[in-house]
């Protein structure tokens, strides 16, 4: 029986096995499907994570994680984790191989995906200027000009806070009606730096090996080249939930209307002992530092619900 058992090695899985492990407790494995480090690896570039003053990659970000981590105990299963389960106290893992692993607790964090829409180039350019992440790339465009693809919330306010960053920003939508809140669309639409190309789709997006020059915009039969040296693309996030859906197509724990674990302050799900960290859970800023300090408070809660079980713990 595992005291706690971690779904994900991403920056909150791995700072969780850092602080459980560090705090005490014996029996810890982190399940990550590929190699510890999480989403962040696939960034060419980083430089809003505190304490560390050169741009550096994810990859490099990312590689002393799992080393200091494994240092104080933690153990790195590389697998699958189909569903966590719950029978009595004790919460069941599922493996892709097929085992069960039985734990007293578990944290969640799995991520979240952000959806790609699918057009000419856009992986040839990810990371060479396409991108997902606004937060993280936005600075980059400082003074330029940008495209944002999407009608939804992200696209909008992303959009806002590009514009804050960048000389201009083309805002490429679908159709004539946005998603997003009304206060957002008019937001928006009072912008001066915000340009609205509406019925608009890109058809490819086009640059060298330096990276992104410019994206070709069809509108009303007409093709427009814009050219931008970045294009951050909203058009949805997927939440890595599965791992909580039961045979019965339920959830072990409430997730809200976008399919996010929803937590209180200290990460607890609505499961006692259940706990969900980083990018997976509800109003996560989606950010490394972030998940990092959920994973942090997630271990500390984990670690007083342990202490807290008495000799009545159901074991299945
Ligand atoms: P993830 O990093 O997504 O880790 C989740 C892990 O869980 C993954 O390794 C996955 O393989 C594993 N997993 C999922 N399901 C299962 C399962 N069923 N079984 C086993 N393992 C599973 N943030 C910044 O702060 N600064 C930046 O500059 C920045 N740039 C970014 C650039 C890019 C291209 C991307 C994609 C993201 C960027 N981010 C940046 C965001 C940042 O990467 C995420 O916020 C952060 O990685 C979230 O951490 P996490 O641990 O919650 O999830
Ligand atoms: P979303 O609401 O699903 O919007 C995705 C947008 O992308 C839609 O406008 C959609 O167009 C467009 N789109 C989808 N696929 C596309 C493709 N292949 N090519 C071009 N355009 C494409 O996603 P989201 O904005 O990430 O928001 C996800 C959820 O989180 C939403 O429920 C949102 O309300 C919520 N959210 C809330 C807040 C907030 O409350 N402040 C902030 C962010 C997100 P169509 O409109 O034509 O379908």
């Amino acid at each position: 029986m595992l005291d706690l058992a971690i779904i994900g090695g991403g920056p909150a899985g791995l700072t969780a096995g850092l602080y459980a492990t560090r705090g005490g407790l014996q029996n810890v494995i982190m399940y990550e499907k590929g190699l510890p480090g999480g989403q962040i690896t696939q960034s060419s570039e980083v430089e809003n994570y505190p304490g560390v003053c050169e741009i550096v990659t994810g990859m490099e970000l990312m590689e002393c994680w799992p080393k200091q981590a494994m240092r104080f105990g933690l153990r790195h299963e590389m697998q699958e984790v189909v569903r966590v389960g719950k029978c009595q106290d004790t919460f069941l893992i599922t493996l892709a191989n097929g085992e069960v692993q039985k734990a007293k607790s578990v944290i969640v964090a799995t991520g979240s995906t952000p959806k790609r829409a699918g057009f000419e180039g856009e992986d040839e350019f990810f990371g060479k200027g396409v991108s997902t992440c606004a937060t993280c790339d936005g600075f980059f465009y400082k003074n330029k000009e940008v495209a944002v693809l999407g009608g939804g919330d992200t696209a909008l306010e992303e959009a806002l806070f590009l514009s804050n960053i960048a000389k201009k920003v083309y805002l490429i939508h679908r159709r004539d009606k946005f998603r997003a809140a009304p206060s957002t669309v008019k937001r928006v639409k009072d912008n001066p730096k915000i340009e609205l190309i509406l019925n608009a789709t890109i058809k490819k997006a086009y640059g060298d090996a330096m990276g992104l020059q410019g994206v070709i915009v069809e509108q009303d039969g007409k093709e427009i080249d814009l050219k931008v040296p970045g294009i951050f693309v909203f058009v949805g996030m997927h939440v890595n939930n599965e791992v909580l859906k039961q045979e019965d197509g339920s959830f072990l724990c409430e997730v809200n209307e976008w399919g996010e674990v929803v937590v209180d302050l200290r990460m607890r799900t609505s499961v006692p002992g259940l706990f969900a960290a980083g990018d997976v859970r509800s109003d996560a800023s989606k950010q490394v530092v972030c998940a990092a300090g959920d994973g942090a408070t997630a271990a500390i809660s984990a670690i007083s619900y342990i202490e807290d079980l008495g000799e009545d713990f159901r074991l299945c």
